[in-house]
């Protein structure tokens, strides 16, 4: 039996920027449910899984970076509940300590260069169409089903918050928490893209269960994906150093950075509650860890 439930804790960040506006701020510390199936992978996997051993597939296979959160979880995931797993890995054969990782719970790793990586159900029929036991997995677990795992976050809410932030990849979180809060007018849900592109909002648009309106912010992807900038990275030390929490550049970093941006702006009606999820994936500090530690220095 897959059992993937766990309740992560709701905790509240004190900072003078949120008693000056009369709002209170609470981050959802999913980043504390694994320390590899970190974060919104373990809420995207467990319905993959679960739909995976009743189908009698004993084989996951699966797409990413080489920095990729998502195969990281999901070698962990699969030696953990008794999978076989396979990365399909975009670009050269570069080991990275996420690699590292992958390959010390058991995944097998491919590389194939970035045109065909394209093509996701093509290399996967090329290795795996004989294999009855093998499942594909989309990049970032992406879909359906990994939506579904991220709705029931809502359930655990401990209270009423009137906005709830996250950051976006693929968009599958975003449309499973929408989908999770299902029309409750009193809550709006704020997504901040982390690369640039506006097929992003239609693809979240298209996981929605209801045509829910949601704010979509897209001055926080500091110039695109895994891309940052000096503000960034002064912002995240500082959080550390105030907060004792870790943010990562990739992804929870420029959520954070526009829950703080608007709530100086005012966004927020005073007296609000405001909840950010701390989607994981500190992964991502490592894989920038050298650019990130001579900006640092620059800056303290
Ligand atoms: C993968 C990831 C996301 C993006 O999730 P999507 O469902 O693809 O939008 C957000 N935060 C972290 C830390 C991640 O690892």
């Amino acid at each position: 039996m897959i059992n993937l439930n766990f309740h992560s804790p709701e905790e509240e960040i004190h900072h003078p920027l949120f008693l000056e506006k009369n709002i209170r701020v609470y981050l959802k510390r999913d980043d504390l449910i694994h320390p590899f199936i970190s974060g919104n992978k373990w809420r995207k996997l467990k319905y993959l899984l679960i739909n995976a051993e009743e189908a009698g597939k004993k084989h996951l296979v699966t797409f990413g970076g080489i920095w990729s959160n998502h195969l990281l979880a999901t070698a962990c995931a699969a030696a953990k509940f008794g999978f076989k797993s396979t990365g399909i890995v975009r670009g050269e054969d570069i080991s990275t300590d996420v690699l590292t990782f992958c390959r010390l719970f058991g995944m097998n790793l491919i590389f194939v260069d970035r045109e065909s990586y394209r093509d996701k159900q093509t290399i996967f029929n090329k290795y795996f169409d004989t294999d009855e036991s093998a499942l594909f997995i989309n990049e970032g677990g992406a879909g359906k089903e990994a939506a579904k795992g991220c709705a029931e976050l809502i359930e655990e809410l401990q209270q009423q918050y009137q906005h709830i932030f996250a950051a976006c990849g693929t968009g599958t979180t975003a449309a499973g928490i929408i989908n999770g809060l299902n029309q409750k007018p009193s809550t709006l849900f704020h997504a901040i893209p982390v690369l640039n592109g506006s097929f992003l909002k239609d693809d979240i648009k298209k996981l929605l269960r209801n045509p829910v309106n949601f704010e979509f912010h897209t001055d926080y992807t500091f110039g695109g994906y895994a891309k940052t900038k000096p503000n960034l990275i002064e912002f995240i030390a500082d959080f550390a150093s105030s907060a004792g929490i870790l943010l990562d550049p990739v992804y929870t970093g420029k959520m954070m950075y526009a829950v703080f941006d608007l709530a100086r702006k005012d966004h927020f009606k005073p007296g609000s509650n405001i909840l950010a999820i701390h989607t994981g994936g500190l992964f991502g500090l490592l894989g920038m860890k050298e650019k990130f530690g001579k900006q640092l220095l620059q800056i303290k």
